[in-house]
């Protein structure tokens, strides 16, 4: 009996985690522990913040999907790949000589 007492005595936190999926996750903490700011949603991995209003937005590591999608909407924007290429060059050119 007093073992099982000492085990369940100390208070619990329980803090809720929201993505930017809508997914809800509750967390028990330890009273004494220290709270996390993000929590990995368990559901879609996505990171989850305390505020349901605003949720983090994407994570740091995007999915190749969305890298992809970044590197064709750049291509529209030929002027700037070309000055890119340009500055390239320039740095290759001035490296070999
Ligand atoms: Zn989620």
């Amino acid at each position: 009996m007093g073992e099982a007492e000492r085990g369940e005595a100390a208070p619990r936190l329980r803090i809720g985690y929201w993505c930017s999926q809508g997914h809800e996750t509750r967390v028990a903490f330890a009273a004494d522990a220290e709270v996390p700011e993000l929590w990995d949603c368990p559901r879609c991995g996505l990171p989850a913040g305390q505020d349901s209003a605003a949720p983090p937005p994407a994570p740091r590591t995007e999915p190749y999907k969305t890298h992809l999608a970044y590197v064709r909407e750049r291509r529209s924007d030929a002027d700037g790949d070309a000055l890119l290429e340009e500055a390239l060059a320039k740095l290759r050119a001035r490296r070999g000589a």
